[in-house]
């Protein structure tokens, strides 16, 4: 069964101005362990996308399934990681990291052991009394990706996490998020509008349509996954997917 499924899933915003129709019949299917790029224009749905996977909003039609069961049932099997890292300044690192468990009073020795643990494996134990002023562009993602992780969700949705850093800082923080998310063996959907990044990092890139997002294309990445995302980029088949999600995001919208 997979971890997560979408059928028919298809969103309206209604406002004063109007109905702006965001999401047209989406179907999709997310296994365990696995990482699925979802890439799309500006503007195409990609936010409201997410939101109706962590269960924000509700779709206006069709369902959205977490190991079978409503997406409103699944608490605590997924975690947003949001586009900006919303780390606050008044806070340590540390307790920037424990903020979900401190909202939901659940913060207890076990979750701060791991936090620890967390922030000592990917090199930011030292900076756990700084501010996140303190640490650089690619720290601070690294923090809030950990803040993310704390809760231990089995889901990760990340909206694209990258897009306030700069190219350099970018391509390694890359490095650095995929490689979290598969050594702690959770699956995660990232959007994107990036498409170097969507098919770098991850199994499955599907692409979206301009607005309403419809699923134009599912590709298999099947680029070697044992070498680093920035490294992948230089494999033959990199720039054959390119080109070839390039143009189906170029094709106009029917
Ligand atoms: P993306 O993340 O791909 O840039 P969004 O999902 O944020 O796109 O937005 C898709 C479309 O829905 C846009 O046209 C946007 O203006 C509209 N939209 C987003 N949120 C709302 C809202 N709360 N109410 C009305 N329209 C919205
Ligand atoms: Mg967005």
């Amino acid at each position: 069964m997979a971890l997560l499924e979408l059928k028919n899933v298809s969103l309206i915003y209604h406002s004063h101005d109007g109905e702006t129709e965001a999401l047209s019949d989406i179907s999709l299917e997310v296994a365990s362990g696995e990482f699925v790029a979802i890439v799309g224009p500006s503007g195409c749905g990609k936010t409201t996308l997410l939101s109706i996977l962590a269960g924000l909003i509700a779709p206006s039609d069709g369902e959205v399934l977490v190991k079978g069961r409503p997406v409103g049932e699944a608490r605590n099997v997924t975690a947003l990681m949001p586009q900006r890292d919303q780390l606050f300044e008044w806070r340590s690192i540390y307790r920037n990291v424990l903020l979900g468990p401190e909202i939901k009073r659940n913060k207890d020795k076990e979750i701060c052991a791991y936090a620890d643990e967390l922030l000592t494996k990917y090199g930011l134990g030292e900076f756990r009394k700084k501010r996140p002023s303190e640490l650089s562009g690619g720290m601070r993602q690294r923090a809030a990706l950990i803040r993310t992780l704390v809760t231990k969700p089995e889901l990760l949705l990340l909206d694209e996490p990258f897009s306030a850093l700069d190219f350099q800082t970018r391509l390694t923080v890359c490095d650095d998020v995929e490689r979290i998310i598969r050594e702690e063996g959770k699956t995660a959907v990232l959007v994107t509008h990036d498409i170097s990044e969507a098919i770098s990092m991850s199994d499955k890139v599907v692409v979206l349509s301009s607005r309403p997002a419809c699923v134009e294309k599912i590709y298999d990445i099947t680029l070697d996954k044992s070498i680093p995302p920035l490294k992948r980029r230089e494999q033959k088949s990199f720039p054959v997917y390119f080109r070839s999600i390039w143009k189906d995001m170029e094709a106009p919208n029917e």
